[in-house]
């Protein structure tokens, strides 16, 4: 396993990390038993980020449980607050109870990252003036160590990070914008070096278009995007590559991106996504012919992506 500084955090992090939300069953639905032994074999093979949410089912718990005889220092969980299953609440004093709620969920004395979850969904202003400043309290008092933000569209963050002191936040995680189809957070790079803040990259596999089964039915692009995946995906594997491993090690191959989480919940993905890593330096000529082809084929709707959140976002 490769590992890197996160930023200005200090953490030293697998490049490769486990994502959460297929544990609590928000791909199709999972045993508990099944995902618990997939987060133990994580662990035992060198995988040590987790990032989980209130709302990806019962993903908390399900770690909280897989995590519970492990010691705390193998280990480093982000997971986040303001998104739920009944909607968007970034106000202090819901994200004070939540916080709780995760601690007790996770069954942990403290949270290494909470990041505000999604917040194009939110008033970027409430998440400024209100949020952050609460999550800061929480971090005095040693309930987490570090603050961060997800979401989709880039702007998002250099609206929050023009507009806080530095050193405030310390991540931020970003989704389907570093994948084989679209990697314009490439973009932001340089600005989110010189502020000191970790990558995070989440969905290499874009949420499973870059799969050989295909996104699920709730998958948010539109049939552009959908349809030059899956033609991808069906050349890749009848050249004998499966797209999956091309596009999570496209998603490894950026040093300046700390973390690449990729969403499991099987012993077989735990191993399948480490085998990927492992074989990053390795590429035959065949593979990289097979990689232009199938950028070729993603040419047209490369860095397209969809609208998320309030429009003023
Ligand atoms: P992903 O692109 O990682 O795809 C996950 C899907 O791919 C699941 O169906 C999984 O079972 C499947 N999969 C995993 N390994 C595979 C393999 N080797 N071969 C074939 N299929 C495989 O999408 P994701 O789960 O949405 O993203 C990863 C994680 O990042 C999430 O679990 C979550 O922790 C985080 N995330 C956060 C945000 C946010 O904060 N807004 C958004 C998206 C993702």
């Amino acid at each position: 396993m490769k590992y890197t500084k996160l930023g200005s955090t200090g953490l030293e992090v697998s490049s490769l990390g486990f994502g959460g939300a297929p544990l609590g069953s928000v791909f199709g639905p999972v045993s508990e038993e099944s995902a618990i032994e997939s987060v133990r074999e994580a662990i035992r093979l060198g995988i040590n980020f987790f990032d989980v949410s209130p709302c990806y089912g019962n993903a908390e718990t399900v770690l909280g449980r897989a995590l519970e005889s492990i010691p705390r220092e193998k280990f480093v969980v982000s997971t986040k607050c303001g998104r739920y299953s009944d909607g968007f609440d970034f106000s202090a004093q819901r994200v004070l109870k939540s916080v709780d709620e995760s601690l007790e969920r996770l069954k942990l004395d403290y949270i290494d990252i909470i990041h505000c979850h999604d917040i194009e969904f939110g008033s970027l202003d409430q998440v400024i003036s209100e949020t952050i400043p609460a999550l800061l309290g929480l971090k005095r008092q040693g309930k987490v160590r570090f603050i961060g933000m997800s979401g989709l569209p880039l702007a998002i963050f250099r609206y929050v990070l023009d507009r806080v002191e530095p050193g405030t936040i310390d991540v931020i995680l970003s989704y389907c914008h570093y994948s084989l189809n679209d990697s314009s957070l490439e973009g932001l790079i340089p600005y989110l070096k010189d502020k000191g803040v970790g990558i995070i990259t989440a969905s290499p596999l874009a949420m499973g278009l870059l799969t050989e089964s295909g996104p699920p039915q709730w998958h948010p692009a539109p049939e552009e995007i959908k349809e030059a995946c899956a033609k991808a995906a069906t050349h890749c594997k009848l050249k004998g590559q499966n797209i999956s491993e091309m596009a999570l090690k496209f998603s490894l191959s950026n040093p300046d991106i700390a973390i690449t989480l990729v969403g499991m919940c099987t012993t077989q993905q735990v191993h399948e996504n480490i085998k990927a890593m492992d074989n990053l330096e390795r590429s035959s000529v065949d593979c990289e012919n097979i990689l232009d082809e199938v950028k070729e084929i993603l040419a047209p709707i490369k860095n397209k992506t969809w609208p998320c959140g309030r429009p003023e976002n």
